[in-house]
């Protein structure tokens, strides 16, 4: 007799903190036969799956080795099809810059049911944590979430850089600080002042969160200078310096 297929819960994590996963993301994960996690996944949080449950490593440092996308796809619909729930917990939200829907698609084409509950995405909880808003009264009435990395994955058309500057409001960056000197300077050519208030925020709401303040013209090179790393979000419009008076 075949097993009926087990439920693929697709879970944000949030941003890093433990306490950042929602309610119904930390039931799904406690009850859990088969955790799958990414790189960005706090151990902490793992710590609170079953004793006995499965914990499978989907994580993928930039650049580095690591399952291929069919890989985790694969094992997920496996473990799905052998009858076990599969909690698959992904940084932030599932569906930001995560290859989530990929991954549904898979889960979907095998006729495995499946459901997503939705995370704190870094692209708002990383400005929040360091206390930048992103929309603002007085002065910001848009927010544009855009990656650093275009072509990093297959999903990520060209980023119409033109339009992006031309938008007004606040730009956020993800995956953004190996290209952070070409892309100030592309937001710089295409009209952005110079002088428009930067902050990089780096492992926001993790321990080592770090917040580097500066401009346009200059954000690259102290970033360059201190050694920013990944995972940052690189947050651009006057809405920086809102609610503080250090910002540039
Ligand atoms: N789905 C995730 C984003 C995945 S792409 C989300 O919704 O947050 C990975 C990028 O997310 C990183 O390169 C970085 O830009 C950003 N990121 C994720 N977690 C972060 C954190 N704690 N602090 C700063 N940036 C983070």
């Amino acid at each position: 007799m075949t097993a009926q297929p087990g439920t693929v819960h697709l879970v944000g994590a949030g941003p890093g903190d433990p306490g950042l996963i929602t309610v119904r993301g930390q039931r799904i994960l406690e009850s859990a036969d088969v955790v799958v996690y990414d790189r960005l996944v706090s151990p902490e949080l793992l710590e609170s799956a079953k004793p006995d449950a499965k914990r499978l490593s989907a994580g993928k440092a930039p650049g580095g080795r690591g399952p291929t996308q069919a890989q985790i796809n694969a094992q997920i619909v496996e473990h799905a099809r052998a009858g076990r729930s599969v909690c698959r917990l992904k940084g932030g939200d599932p569906f930001v810059f995560g290859r989530g829907a990929e991954e549904i698609a898979a889960v979907a084409a095998a006729g495995i049911p499946w459901d997503v509950v939705p995370g704190v995405t870094s692209a708002v909880a990383a400005p929040a944590a360091a206390g930048i808003p992103l929309t603002h009264r007085d002065w910001a009435s848009t927010a544009t979430l855009v990656t650093g990395h275009e072509g990093e994955d297959t999903s990520s058309a060209p980023v119409d850089w033109a339009a992006v500057a031309a938008g007004g409001g606040t730009i956020v960056i993800l995956m953004g600080v190996a290209t952070l000197a070409t892309t100030t300077a592309r937001l710089m050519a295409e009209g952005r002042r110079p002088t428009e208030p930067v902050a990089v925020i780096e492992w926001a709401t993790w321990p080592d969160e770090r917040v580097t303040l500066g401009t346009l013209a200059d954000i690259a090179d102290t970033a360059r200078r201190i050694g920013v790393r990944n995972p940052a979000v690189v947050v651009v419009g006057p809405v920086v310096g809102a609610l503080r008076d250090d910002s540039a």
